[in-house]
């Protein structure tokens, strides 16, 4: 595969001559897979015109109707299910069971998005005057940019983009520059499906040039970030002096909580997905591993050894359980928090190294199991990388306080039997997604996804809350009494 690929502005794939390109490589070989340009202010301004001049006609396009197109879209995909989960796995490493998955994923959202064409609610209610009626509408809030990472390079875009175009924006994607193949097939879908030009727009380059310049235009009129948490202050900062409003979805440092009564073989079965799937280069992977001390042998014994079976390699073959790493700056990191957990005299356990004989030039590490303490910055900072560190602790009080003494606060999992425990950690986890007896991944796209503290800024993407960031609510009054009436003024 070697494609030349442009933006998409107004319906049509462009390449202006002079712009520099970047390539996107499979990292489980290297291999080019496509170019792309790099955009520069210049470029964004082009596809946020684009979007502007749209938007107007999508704002009045029936609601239902652009429900139509984007069912129509999940349609192609699932047409292209094979085709596209194969793609995820070559240009992010992710094997490809779960390729597959971030494209299912994609069509359950679009599906699910769709039906909001015909919802789209808002409330009737009382008025305080006679003859009047009043109701809350949900609008479209103009031009919004939609900026995505490139660790789900499929569902991630459309979480965004099925909400802002049910909803009736216009947009302007920038997808991470490690994964714009996955971006560009992704519009393709929407083009097939008879999505009208000018309603959705992408510009490929760096998040500093066409990222900035998406966040800082006057003419975008909203944003949504998924990514880190630097570039989430950093584009909260800047849209902050525009009033834009913004929706941050950043890191996370999910724990898992084992506690003496629990089923062990399901809690490691659950570890390993959540630790290891994705090779922990998911927001809500699981980082930490918190146990209650009369089983902790018995889990470090199982875990170690289920950890040393898993299969390392191409992440396209059925066979393997973990890819590389997405790149080599995600190698450099894992490797630089290996050697922090050592220094800071955490004991490596297994792995913290490369791996992989046979594809020597892929990004390939192995699952790294760490016995930690609290406080280490293994166990505080976001990794991203299969880099679990392990604590024993004596009691439930203990497990939730450390538990919740980090700044992230997405996702926590709890395995027990005890259903007063499980009901008290659901009280007290403080993240916005909490399983019980199952990993801290595994999203479904109608409950509402996001987190608490420096995960974002409050708000929840997907589920019935999806709509919340790309509308706005504007309040109605209809007065049929012919007279002039006054709210809160004595007669
Ligand atoms: P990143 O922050 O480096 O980049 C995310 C996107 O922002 C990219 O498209 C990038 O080009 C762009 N960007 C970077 N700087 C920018 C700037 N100054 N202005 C505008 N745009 C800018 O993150 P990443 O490495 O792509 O993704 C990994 C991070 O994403 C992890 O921290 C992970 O936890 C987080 N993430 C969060 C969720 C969630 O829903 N909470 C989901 C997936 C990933």
């Amino acid at each position: 595969m070697d494609e030349k690929y442009g933006f998409y502005i107004n319906g049509e794939w462009t390449r202006p001559a002079d712009r520099e390109t970047f390539e996107t490589k499979n990292p489980a070989t290297r291999e080019k897979l496509a170019e792309f340009p790099l955009g520069n202010e210049e470029d964004t301004r082009e596809a946020i015109e684009a979007a502007e001049d749209a938007f107007q006609d999508w704002k009045k396009t029936p609601a239902p109707e652009r429900g139509n197109i984007i069912l129509k879209a999940a349609q192609i995909m699932k047409e292209k299910k094979d085709e596209l989960g194969n793609l995820v796995s070559s240009e992010m490493g992710k094997i490809i069971e779960e390729g597959r998955g971030d494209v299912q994923e994609s069509i359950d959202f679009l599906e699910y998005i769709a039906g909001e064409g015909r919802r789209l609610l808002g409330e009737t209610t009382t008025s305080e005057l006679k003859n009047k009626f009043s109701m809350t509408v949900r609008q479209p809030i103009g031009v919004v940019g939609c900026i995505t990472p490139w660790n789900f390079p499929t569902a991630i875009p459309c979480w965004k983009i099925g909400a802002a175009l049910v909803s009736g924006n216009t947009i302007v994607f920038k997808p991470a520059s490690m994964t714009p193949l996955c971006a560009a097939k992704l519009i393709e879908c929407f083009e097939e499906a008879g999505l009208p030009e000018g309603v959705l727009n992408m510009v490929t380059g760096p998040g500093s040039v066409v990222g900035n310049e998406i966040v800082e235009n006057d003419h975008v009129d909203s944003i949504s970030f998924t990514g880190g948490v630097d570039a989430g202050v950093h584009v909260y900062r800047n849209a902050a002096n525009k009033l834009k409003p913004v929706e941050l979805e950043l890191g996370g440092k999910n724990p898992q909580i084992i506690m003496n009564d629990a089923n062990i073989n399901l809690a490691i079965e659950g570890i390993l997905f959540g630790a290891f799937g994705s090779q922990g280069q998911r927001c809500t992977a699981t980082s930490r591993l918190i146990v209650q001390d009369s089983v902790y042998d018995e889990v470090m014994e199982k875990l170690v050894k289920r950890t040393k079976d898993l299969s390392i390699g191409d992440p396209v073959d059925p066979k393997v359980d973990m890819g590389p790493l997405s790149s080599e700056q995600q190698l450099k990191t894992y490797l630089e928090y290996v050697e922090i957990g050592k220094e800071e005299g955490a004991e490596l356990i297994y792995g913290g190294e490369l791996d992989g004989e046979q594809y020597r030039d892929g990004y390939f590490v192995k699952p790294t199991i760490f016995e930690a303490e609290h406080g280490m910055r293994i166990t505080k900072e976001e990794i991203f990388a299969p880099v679990l560190s392990v604590m024993k602790v004596k009691d439930y009080d203990e497990a939730i306080r450390i538990a919740n003494d980090v700044e992230y606060g997405l996702s926590s999992s709890i395995y027990t039997r005890d259903v007063n425990k499980a009901f008290e950690a659901i009280d007290d986890f403080e993240t916005g997604i909490t399983y019980v007896n199952a990993p801290t991944i595994g999203a479904e796209v109608h409950l509402p996804f996001g987190g608490v503290k420096n995960t974002g800024n409050g708000g929840r993407e997907a589920g019935t809350t999806a709509i919340e960031e790309f509308t706005e609510i504007k309040t109605v009054f209809i007065d049929y009494s012919d007279k002039l009436q006054k709210a809160q003024i004595e007669e």
